[in-house]
């Protein structure tokens, strides 16, 4: 699963891509003008970028300038989506930086597949053990977690509770269970604290606090599949 952004000013080509990228197991986040695809691609530090080219009002090749020349955004995969062949030569130099490239109109079941060569080449480098669940991005080592491409400060216990509960993900933990396991305490007394660090972290998480259930008279648990995302 991967956070892919959309930049495409054609809106029956975004319906395309936005229901195959699903499809194929993504999620989707979709711009429709130059300023604003930038804009989000900065915000949230997507997986990887389809970019057009020919858009109305920044052209995409600046775009792609702009993200390779960033260090913030510059391991951020991009593929131009090109109406002409001789704009590839430029796409693919040296000058922008692109990582690949498709031909409109393209078969989009070659498109998926490049995404996940690219992918799946990123992987190992950048991004070891680290965890995407939606919008909510958890490193483990680093003990560090991000919302929307957004660092999330949390305290080492929200930090724990969080990743015990993305751990145990579909199964309900009881009050006890976690004051356990994330607080290593074996009372009964102090159930409450469970509650008001619950609390605390989905204020935190923001849009990635619905992740986080509650089961009544029995506990909490983290939801077993991150729900589609669309803007
Ligand atoms: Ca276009």
């Amino acid at each position: 699963m991967a956070r892919i952004l959309v930049i495409e000013d054609e809106p029956d080509l975004q319906k395309i891509l936005d229901y195959n990228l699903r499809k194929a197991g993504h999620a989707v986040f979709q711009a429709l003008r130059g300023q604003d695809g930038l804009e989000q691609a900065q915000r949230m530090k997507p997986d990887l970028v389809l970019l057009d080219i020919m858009l109305p009002d920044l052209q995409g090749t600046e775009i792609c300038k702009h993200l390779k020349a960033d260090p913030e955004t510059r391991g951020i995969p991009v593929i131009m989506l090109t109406a002409k062949g001789e704009e590839i030569d430029r796409v693919l130099g040296f000058e922008l930086g692109a990582d690949d490239y498709v031909v409109k109109p393209f078969s989009v079941r070659e498109l998926i597949l490049r995404i996940q060569v690219i992918l799946r080449r990123q992987e190992p480098v950048t991004e070891q053990g680290v965890i995407h669940f939606g919008c909510l991005k958890i490193d483990p080592e680093a003990h560090q977690a991000w919302v929307d491409g957004e660092e999330v400060r949390l305290t080492l216990t929200e930090f724990r509770l969080l990743l015990t509960l993305y751990e145990r993900r579909n199964r309900v933990q009881s009050r006890i269970t976690l004051l356990e396991d994330v607080w290593g305490m074996n009372t009964e007394a102090e159930t409450r604290t469970v509650d008001t660090h619950v609390k605390r972290l989905r204020e935190k998480l923001g849009n990635a606090e619905a992740y986080i259930e509650t089961v009544r008279g029995a506990g909490y648990r983290f939801i077993g599949n991150p729900p589609e995302t669309r803007l």
